[in-house]
Order: C-alpha cells, then sequence, then structure tokens
C-alpha cells in the first residue's frame, strides 16, 4: 500500500537500511502528516469547541499510524529492514502540554470524538516547553525545562491570527494546528493551539526559573505547574484570557463562515470547558457579541444557552478565585462584564455562597460557568453525587437540570492497541475486531470457553510485558527490575491525597518484615513514578522518601533478593505506556472522596492488573462492575471520611500511637534513613503524618496493609488470580472513552 523505501529515498536519498532512526521517523512523520492531510475536515454545522489549557497528548506518531490503518504495514516494512518501530518511536520528543489526568483525559477525548465521526476541536495553548522534566539527583527531584518543539513536528502553521487586548498593549496570536485523525474514519478533526511569536527562551534563567513579568516574552513559553506560587498567578491569568479570547474569535469566526447571523450561535457551537481554567471564555464572548451590536440580554442568553462546564476536583485549594484587582490590572474590560453578571445574580440570589464576585473581592470562576452554562457535570458517579449533595449543593438546589455525571474514560487506542500489541492482537484473535468500535464487546471475553489456554496466553503477554518494562527501566535510568517479581505499580502525580505515602509505609512494614526473618513466597517490586508541584514541598518529601528507602533496600543483601523500590524518573504518557501493560497489582489508594475519577485505574484494569484501592472515584464504578471478588478495595468509605473532616475529628497521634504503625512512622527518622537522607525533609514529612496528615492515611493503614498481604498471597493461586484478570479486562468495556464522548454528545453537545 505504501512504498516507504521510496519515502526514505526521496526524502533522504538513503535505503530503509542506512537511515537512521532519526530520519526514519522524521520520514514517518511526514507519511503520517500527508496521510491524515488527505482526508477532509470535519464540516458537520455544529461543532464542538473543546478549551482546555492541558492537552496531555503524549507522543502521536504509532498512534496517529493506527488510526490511519497504516501501522501493521509500516511495522512490517521497517521489520522487513531490521528496524524497530519501538526504536524509531522513541526518537520523538514527548508533547507534554499537560500536568496529568485532566490533561490526558483531553486527548483522549479528542481522539473519541474524532473516532465517533463528530464535529470537534480541542482549543488550548502552544506551550514551547511542557510539564518540566524531572530528573533525581541526592534522593531528590530537579527540575529542568522539557522542550518538545523540534524544526519539523506534528505542528502546522495555520494563517489565521486574531488580535488579543490586555490592559497595556495588544497581542497577535499565531495558529497552529495538530491534526486528530480518529481510528479509520473518512474526515479528521484537530487540536488548535494559538501561540504568540515574540514568545523568548533566552528569558530562562536556571532550571524552569524565569521572568515571570515579561509577558511578551514568557506568553506562551511554559505549561503552568498546578499548585504554582502566587507570583505566577497574574501571568497565569494572561494566558487564560489568551487562550480564551483567541477561542472566542475562532468561534465567532468560523461560525459566520458557514452562514450564521451570530444570533443563532448556538446552532453551530457548543463550548466544554474543562475546568475553571477557560472560565473567562463567557464574559469574553459575550463582550465579543456585543461589539458585533448584539445587545447585552440576548449575549447572556446566547452564551449560556452554549456553554457547558466540567468539574474535575472539590479540593478547595483548586478551584481558582481570582482577585479582581488582578482582572483589573490584566484585562479591564472584561471587570465591568463580570460585575453585570453578578449583579443579575445578587439580585435573583441571595445565598452570598452563589455569588460570583465574593466580600473579599474575589471572582469565583467555578461560580460564573454554572449560572452562566446549561451543563454541569462531574467525572465519576461518585464525584457527581458529592458536587450534587455538599460541595455544589446550592447550586444544584438553584439548577438541578444542569448537573449530569459523565464518567471518565480513556482511548483504547493508545492505552490497548498501542501500549500492549501483544493483548490486543489475541483479543482480535479471540473476539474479532468488534470491540474495536464498540468496546462493550469485550465482555464476550467471559464467554470464552478455552479456559486454560487464555490464561496461559495472557500469563505469557504479561510476562513479555514486564520483559518489555524491564528494557525501558534498564535503557531509561539503569535500574534492573526482575521480571519474576510481583510489579506492583502507583503511578500519578505526587500529591497527599493520592497517599504515595501510605504506600511508602507499606514498604517499610515490608522491609521489616523480612528483616524479622518472613520471608516472602515470591519477590516483590513496588514501582513508583510521578511529578512533584514545584512549589509542593511535601511532596517532594514524600519523593525524597520513596528515593531513600530505594537505596536503603538495594544496598541490603538480606533484603534486596525479595525487595525492591523503584522510582520511575520523570514519569509522562510515554513511561506509562510502558509500566501499565506490565503491571499485576494497580495502586489506586487515594483517601476516599478525594480522587475525582482517576482515569490510571482504567488503564490498569483493561490491561489486566487488579486494582488495590479505596472505594473512590471510578473505582467505585470499577467495583460495581467486576464485583468484590475481583478487586482488592480496602479503608473507610467516602461517607464516613467526609463525616471526619465537618466534625473534625480525625486525630493522627492517636492512630500513630498504635502498635502496629508507631515503628513504620518513626522509621522515616531512624538512624538508617537519616544516614542516607536530608534531615530536614525526613524530620518534616514525619512531623507532617504525626500532628496533621490531612489525607488521613494513618487512618486507613492497617487495613491496606493487610489487604495488600492478602493480595500478595492469592497471587500464588495463579487460577483463580488470572480468572480475576480476565474479569476486569472483559468489563472495562465500559471505560472507553468512546462512551463517555457518546453520553457527552447525548445529553450536552447534541451535535448530529
Ligand atoms: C493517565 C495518566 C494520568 C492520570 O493518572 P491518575 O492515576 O488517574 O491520577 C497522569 N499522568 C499520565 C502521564 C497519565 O497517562
Amino acid at each position: 500500500m505504501i512504498d516507504l523505501q521510496k519515502l526514505v529515498r526521496d526524502k533522504y536519498d538513503k535505503t530503509i537500511q542506512e537511515a537512521s532512526n532519526e530520519e526514519l521517523y522524521y520520514a514517518l512523520l511526514d507519511l503520517s502528516k500527508q496521510s491524515s492531510n488527505s482526508k477532509p475536515n470535519n464540516s458537520s454545522k455544529k461543532k464542538v469547541y473543546y478549551i482546555s489549557a492541558e492537552f496531555l497528548i503524549g507522543k502521536l506518531l504509532s498512534n496517529n499510524l493506527i488510526n490511519l490503518g497504516l501501522y501493521e504495514d509500516v511495522k512490517s516494512q521497517l521489520a522487513d529492514a531490521g528496524k524497530d518501530l519501538i526504536e524509531i518511536e522513541s526518537m520523538e520528543m514527548e508533547p507534554s502540554l499537560g500536568n496529568g489526568g485532566l490533561g490526558r483525559l483531553a486527548a483522549c477525548f479528542l481522539d473519541s470524538i474524532a473516532t465517533l465521526g463528530l464535529n470537534g476541536d480541542g482549543v488550548g495553548l502552544n506551550y514551547h516547553f511542557g510539564l518540566f522534566k524531572q530528573v533525581f539527583r541526592d534522593n531528590q527531584q530537579f527540575t529542568q525545562p522539557n522542550d518538545w518543539m523540534t524544526d519539523e513536528s506534528w505542528l502546522e502553521k495555520s494563517s489565521k491570527t486574531y488580535e488579543v487586548p490586555f490592559a497595556h498593549f495588544k497581542l497577535e496570536s499565531t495558529l497552529y494546528d495538530i491534526d486528530v485523525p480518529g481510528y479509520k474514519t473518512e474526515t479528521k478533526n484537530r487540536l488548535r493551539l494559538f501561540d504568540l511569536g515574540c514568545v523568548d527562551s533566552s528569558i530562562i534563567r536556571d532550571g524552569i526559573n524565569f521572568d515571570k513579568t515579561n509577558i511578551l516574552k514568557n506568553l506562551t513559553l511554559f505549561l503552568y505547574p498546578d499548585d504554582s506560587d502566587r507570583q505566577g498567578e497574574l501571568l497565569r491569568i494572561f494566558q487564560q484570557y489568551f487562550m480564551v479570547s483567541n477561542a472566542a474569535q475562532l468561534i465567532i469566526d468560523e461560525a459566520l463562515e458557514k452562514g450564521s447571523n451570530l444570533h443563532d450561535l448556538a446552532d453551530y457551537a457548543v463550548i466544554q470547558i474543562n475546568d475553571t481554567h477557560p472560565s473567562l471564555v463567557i464574559p469574553e464572548m459575550i463582550r465579543l457579541l456585543t461589539e458585533k451590536g448584539i445587545n447585552m440580554d440576548e449575549a447572556v442568553e446566547i452564551v449560556k444557552s452554549m456553554t457547558a462546564y466540567t468539574n474535575h476536583t472539590i479540593l478547595a485549594e483548586a478551584l481558582e478565585k481570582w482577585p479582581l484587582d488582578f482582572l483589573e490590572e490584566v484585562v479591564p474590560h472584561l471587570v465591568p462584564i463580570i460585575q453585570e453578571l453578578d449583579r443579575r445574580i445578587k439580585l435573583s440570589v441571595a445565598d452570598s455562597e452563589t455569588h460570583i464576585i465574593d466580600s473579599s473581592g474575589r471572582v469565583h470562576m467555578a461560580h460564573m460557568d454554572i449560572h452562566y452554562g446549561y451543563s454541569v457535570n462531574g467525572v465519576a458517579a461518585l464525584h457527581t453525587d458529592i458536587l450534587r449533595s455538599s460541595e455544589l449543593k446550592v447550586f444544584y438546589d438553584l439548577y438541578p437540570e444542569k448537573f449530569n455525571n459523565k464518567t471518565n474514560g480513556i482511548t483504547f487506542r493508545r492505552w490497548l492497541m498501542h501500549c500492549n500489541p501483544r493483548l490486543s492482537r489475541y483479543l482480535d484473535e479471540l473476539l474479532g475486531h468488534g470491540y474495536h468500535h464498540d468496546a462493550s464487546e469485550l465482555e464476550t471475553l467471559l464467554d470464552i470457553q478455552e479456559k486454560d489456554s487464555l490464561k496461559t496466553e495472557l500469563e505469557a503477554i504479561k510476562t513479555h510485558n514486564k520483559r518489555k518494562l524491564q528494557r525501558y527501566l534498564q535503557s531509561h535510568q539503569g535500574v534492573t527490575v526482575n521480571p519474576d517479581s510481583i510489579f506492583d505499580i502507583q503511578i500519578k502525580r505526587m500529591h497527599e491525597y493520592k497517599r504515595q505515602q501510605m504506600n511508602a509505609l507499606y514498604v517499610i512494614y515490608k522491609y521489616l518484615d523480612i528483616k524479622a526473618g518472613n520471608i516472602p513466597e515470591r519477590p516483590l517490586t513496588v514501582i513508583f513514578g510521578g511529578k512533584a508541584a514545584p512549589a509542593y514541598t511535601i511532596a517532594q518529601d514524600i519523593i525524597h522518601l520513596i528515593l531513600c528507602l530505594s537505596e536503603l533496600i538495594a544496598n541490603d543483601p538480606a533484603v534486596s533478593p525479595h525487595l525492591q523500590v523503584v522510582m520511575v524518573e520523570n514519569y509522562n504518557v510515554t513511561a506509562a505506556s510502558f509500566l501499565i501493560p506490565a503491571a499485576d497489582i494497580s495502586e489506586q489508594i487515594s483517601l476516599a472522596s478525594k480522587e475525582a475519577s482517576g482515569t490510571g485505574n482504567m488503564k490498569f484494569m483493561l490491561n489486566g492488573a487488579l486494582t488495590l484501592g479505596t472505594d473512590d472515584g471510578a473505582n467505585v464504578e470499577i467495583h460495581e462492575l467486576v464485583g468484590s471478588e475481583n478487586i482488592y478495595i480496602f479503608g473507610k468509605d467516602s461517607q464516613t471520611v467526609i463525616d471526619l473532616y465537618a466534625t473534625e475529628s480525625y486525630v493522627a497521634h492517636s492512630f500513630y500511637e498504635q502498635e502496629g504503625i508507631k515503628p513504620l512512622v518513626d522509621f522515616i527518622v531512624s538512624s538508617d534513613l537519616l544516614a542516607l537522607g536530608n534531615h530536614e525533609r525526613l524530620y518534616r514529612l514525619h512531623n507532617e503524618l504525626i500532628v496533621k496528615d490531612w489525607f488521613m492515611t494513618l487512618l486507613d493503614l492497617e487495613d491496606y496493609i493487610a489487604t495488600k498481604e492478602k493480595m500478595l498471597a492469592d497471587y500464588e493461586d495463579r487460577d483463580a488470580w488470572l480468572d480475576k484478570v480476565i474479569v476486569n479486562i472483559a468489563k472495562a468495556g465500559f471505560f472507553s472513552s468512546d462512551r463517555t464522548i457518546a453520553q457527552y454528545n447525548e445529553d450536552i453537545w447534541k451535535l448530529s
């Protein structure tokens, strides 16, 4: 079908054999871009604009080749010439244009929107440096700029440009498009990333520090790492407004091109606001419409009928509230509009909890979204319930009809077909291709009669994936893992609510247990991966503890044959795609009520790992789908936790005093660890767990340890374990983002 030899010859005057992996990568980049370019853009009348500050798309080559139907052909032509697609893929720089789950969700959604043939583009910013690169030195995290843009890349410069007004200057944007070819579709969509020509990386000082006041040079320079410092907040407002003003102008432009008279704009466009980062699109769209002669009342109604908001968290610190003075300083022209929107609410709603501008002059972005949009959705059933019953109860009482749930999902193209080709091919053989377009068909796996050969094959695939991960870790960071051990994996952003510290306390438990002579039946490899926000000290302390434990255990010959701790450096989408298919145990141990959904949990389940988790986020739905026999649930439930917060009755110290817990916590400041680590970090973490422990690590610790021990014992009954694995894979279809997007479309977007 394709002539790769010719392509490489035309570009480099070489044969495939002679070309370097890098040259082959660029040849395949061209091939993939040409192929998606030959598809027309989806041009149906109404379009969804998924506006998001983050799109954690990851490397695109293999995924695009899969979606374009070129993957197998390319792979075999390369193999004929003695080249390996995995090696060539490793030449691609990862676009890490997101922090974690929220950004990755946006990327999965684009893939599904295109695959379902829906008209929908992503709109965001073209950060020159993605999420920082994490390096470990002295058992601590250091940060480096993460460059991803090469001269030839996925970005296609468009001729569109818009003028964006700020208080003291106007900026001209540049638009770059990245094609989003759906899986075997006729048309394509795009990711639209706005940029600023005068951005200049020479203002970067050491690491990822730069002059935050020089907006002309820094506006799209860096992705904002969440939990960032306050001095970055003004820059954040600059970024957000630049993103949404461009988005609003693009939306109006495209609607006009299709014949809209603007009064009917909602027939042409729907905006999905991914968290509150794009919320300023509401006043900006109203501003632009009134500028074009539509009166204020009508402009408000138009915007209200075309804007939908997704809430991603109930953590108070993550709900954006910008001081009105900040907005005055950056976008003074939006302030009267926001004040007018607030005035209208204050006239009709007495409860000050729902006001947009509070008594300290802060603008609550989520409140604006809820009042002036027509849909509010949570991202898992439990999360949406908590929004309705407590977190956003005052709003739910006002507008019950706006609230709906859309349980998150993941694209199976990346998280099965690309990352686990062996499993995916095997499922094709067993089940046919139907599940590629209707993931619920994975359930037919339960009807397979030849259970023994199914189990043998699943075991072989897992071992294959463990070896693949072994090679990756060896070349990535020089660590050797044992593929005959149990792989117990916790990979996600570092955050106290996700409780990596609880897993670290388990490691201490296991270490002491082995020291006491209890040799486990089989070695255990505990793998962590995750970045900590640069301003989040305790999260960095937790990384430090994990790295110190890793060193201590590796150097203890009495323990190291039985237990190994690995902290993967620079966890990102690429690393995830090696780690997840190799996992036996998926750690999803957030404090119940705190993880809105999670999507890592879904990726692991699909790839045949069993979940060790709390009844939190989408774990609740996994639990319901697979049944209690096929998941390991522990810990206090969300209602208990919510009550403990309400009554302020959790006291870490009383748990610390228990005989099973104290030695584990105190080991953090044992002479063994102090000899390896930074005293300030270890003492701070120790103290935090005893006197504060805001996310109640010690509350669930004993149950966690007992459940994990049970799980390790159960692992030895391979037959019974693989029965559970089969149920997990079979039931994972619900978590396809194709299902999620079909529901968004059905209930919210209503595209044809
Ligand atoms: C899926 C994913 C996440 C989200 O993981 P959670 O466990 O749901 O927090 C974060 N980062 C990357 C790179 C991912 O692929």
